[in-house]
């Protein structure tokens, strides 16, 4: 029997899925698959991690509903060469659907996949489902793409037709007749025999946020003390337990500036595909041999939230404890690791990655570089933040702050690690020593 794979990365969901509806589409009976990478788990730092717990209860979720559907979903602990090996051998495979992923390892797994497929006279397509334009379809004049956010965001915006945000029909094909149970199929393998603890911490329900919550959202972004001042919704976003298009319509239908903030996350997609030397260096050359101070216990201090500015430190307090942090936080901890402390964005960029539970490469490298002025976006390297003024606009109340650091304002709380102003010209002198050096 000749079957159809289709393998779930950074989708795990059956509704509004580009891919699967290509493959259901495709007039032969479909099984879905996911692979646990080993890749990718073998490198994180701890075996007790939420986002793999996470991922394996949507897995199991999509393989019930896969069940009830008629069909069966697989799944695998182990590389995907190695995997696809065994199943293109082992079935009949004609043809293999996915989804899009524009990280580094992931072009390059895609396209050893697609050769492996090829051998084995199966066809491999990939489709664009996590964003609404992808590598070249969004340039600049130059041919190259934009720099300057504002006019990405024009062009996207122009560009928009109404269908694309439309729901693909995925979930209404997914029926008995367009499925298939493999005889002989393995089970699909539990946490505890990949060798991870359950671990489970706060992401809320994968629906859209409320309507009210859209309408003010411009309102409160920016006010990391409210438990609603955002979608929280980048956790399902980077899983694809939430279609973007839905998330994109509601924003589209009631608040432009939450449109803007996801047309960031097709923009960072964009620029990460088309240099993926940003994943691990800097993108302005001149900016690539600033001499960090990159000071060890500074270093702790600002990751156990030690530093004595108080937003910064209870951003990075909420990270360690919940895996989550406001974007206004976010940009408050990585300005002040960066310029203040001279610490390498790139040892900030890894702690991040390890412990937010939406991390994304595109989204943390793209933000990373952009607080560094180092990155493709246009922002400047002399730009530093005042941790102090930034809590008087952001949180004047204290509500934030007053959650996270309680013994704020005692005796317990501990100064500031680097006075403002004598940090501040530091970090511009170095920067402007360094760019000009690369520059002679
Ligand atoms: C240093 C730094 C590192 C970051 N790392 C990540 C990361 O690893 N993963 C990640 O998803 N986001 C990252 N962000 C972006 C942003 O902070 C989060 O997407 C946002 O805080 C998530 O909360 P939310 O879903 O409530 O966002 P909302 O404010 O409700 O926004 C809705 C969605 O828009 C997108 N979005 C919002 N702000 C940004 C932004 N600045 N850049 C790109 N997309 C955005 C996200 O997909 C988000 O879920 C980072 C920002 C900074 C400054």
């Amino acid at each position: 029997m000749k079957i159809t794979l289709f393998w779930h990365r950074r989708d795990i969901r059956i509704h509004d899925n580009a891919g699967l509806t290509a493959a259901l589409q495709s007039g032969l009976p479909v099984v879905p698959l996911f692979i646990y990478d080993r890749e990718i788990l073998d490198l994180l730092p701890s075996r007790q991690d939420a986002r793999v717990t996470f991922i394996y209860d949507e897995v199991e979720r999509i393989g019930r509903k896969t069940a009830q559907s008629g069909g069966q979903l697989l799944a695998f602990y182990g590389r995907p060469l190695e995997v696809f090996a065994q199943l293109l051998t082992t079935y009949e495979v004609a043809a293999v659907y996915t989804n899009e992923d524009y990280e580094p390892y992931a072009t390059e797994r895609d396209t050893a996949v697609a050769a492996l497929c090829a051998q084995h006279g199966a066809t491999f397509q990939a489709l664009k489902d996590q964003v609404i334009f992808a590598k070249n379809e969004l340039l600049g004049k130059s041919g190259r793409p934009s720099k300057v956010f504002g006019a990405y965001r024009k062009a996207w915006l122009e560009a928009l037709r109404d269908e694309q945000l439309q729901p693909y029909p995925s979930a209404e094909l997914f029926t008995t007749s367009n499925l298939v149970k493999l005889p002989n199929a393995p089970s699909r393998p539990t946490l505890a025999e990949m060798g991870f603890e359950e671990f489970r911490q706060f992401i809320p329900a994968a629906e859209l946020p409320t309507e009210s919550l859209v309408r003010n959202y411009h309102l409160t972004r920016n006010t990391p003390g409210r438990v609603d001042s955002s979608t929280r919704r980048s956790v399902h976003l980077r899983f694809g337990t939430l279609s973007v298009r839905e998330l994109m319509q509601q924003a589209q239908q009631l608040n432009p500036k939450l449109l803007a903030e996801l047309i960031w996350r097709d923009y960072f997609m964009m620029l990460l595909w088309h240099y993926p030397i940003t994943a691990t260096e800097s993108y302005e050359p001149r900016l690539r041999h600033v001499p960090y101070r990159n000071n060890e216990e500074e270093f702790q201090a600002w990751c156990e939230g030690r530093t004595g500015y108080p937003l910064v430190d209870a951003g990075m307090r909420e990270l360690n404890k919940t895996g989550y942090m406001p974007n206004r936080a976010r940009i408050a901890t990585a300005g002040f690791l960066v310029k203040h402390l001279l610490i390498d964005w790139r040892w900030g960029d890894k702690y991040f990655s390890d412990k937010l539970l939406d991390y994304d490469m595109s989204q943390n490298v793209g933000n990373w570089q952009w607080m560094a002025g180092t990155g493709v976006v246009a922002a400047p390297w002399f730009r530093v933040y005042s941790p102090e003024s930034q809590l008087k606009q952001y949180d004047p109340e204290l509500a934030y702050v007053k959650k996270w650091v309680p013994e704020y304002g005692t005796a317990a709380y501990p100064a500031p690690i680097v006075d403002h102003k004598f940090a501040r010209e530091r970090a511009i002198d170095t920067f402007r020593t360094a760019y000009r050096a690369a520059a002679v």
